[in-house]
């Protein structure tokens, strides 16, 4: 059911779209929104596994919409140059097709949540990582999304 690109010649090979998703520090989460009218919220991720994981508010627009319809995509922009002698830009980035919902197993969610902190805090010690995690594991949801199309495309 996913589309074809049309300019092939731009399509990046799987290992490039799985290493701007892996390097990316964050993205466009497009779901279908209230009454009909997508709603595009950037967000930070993690991408392990074939999954993207976001964490999250125990409420919001987003999760009522992925409540409704746990289609999304994602959309990681790894270069943007504006290249004004050819009238164009440079452009680097994916877009990933799947399905969210909110992780309700234990292990489950500390395994997203530690992905996430090393992802985005990497000199942290194992020890305040821990605790950081215990002090906001309760206020937050996390979101795993299976990725079932990847593309890259390159100009
Ligand atoms: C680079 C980046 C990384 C982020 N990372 C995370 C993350 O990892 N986790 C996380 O929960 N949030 C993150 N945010 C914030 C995120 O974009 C949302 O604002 C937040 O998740 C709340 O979403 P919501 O649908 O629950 O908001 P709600 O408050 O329920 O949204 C209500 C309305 O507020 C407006 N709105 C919401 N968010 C934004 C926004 N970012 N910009 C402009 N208008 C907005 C929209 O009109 C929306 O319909 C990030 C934002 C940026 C820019």
């Amino acid at each position: 059911m996913f589309r074809t690109m049309r300019k092939s010649q731009r399509q990046l090979p799987p290992e490039d779209a799985g290493a701007i998703l892996r390097e990316g520090s964050s993205g466009v989460l497009a779901l279908s929104g209230d009454e009909g009218w997508p709603y595009a919220v950037p967000l930070s991720y993690v991408y392990t596994g074939g999954k993207l994981y976001f964490h999250c508010a125990r409420e919001g627009h987003k999760l009522d919409a992925l409540r409704r319809e746990p289609r999304a995509s994602f959309c990681v922009i790894a270069q943007d140059r504006i290249c004004p002698e050819k009238y164009t830009t440079l452009y680097r980035s994916v877009i990933a097709f799947g399905r969210l919902r909110i992780l309700e197993d234990e292990e489950e969610i500390l395994r997203a949540i530690t992905a996430l902190a090393k992802k985005y805090f990497p000199d942290e010690t194992e020890e305040s990582r821990r605790q950081e995690i215990a002090r906001s594991r309760n206020a937050m949801y996390l979101l795993e999304m299976s990725v079932e199309h990847l593309t890259g495309k390159a100009r």
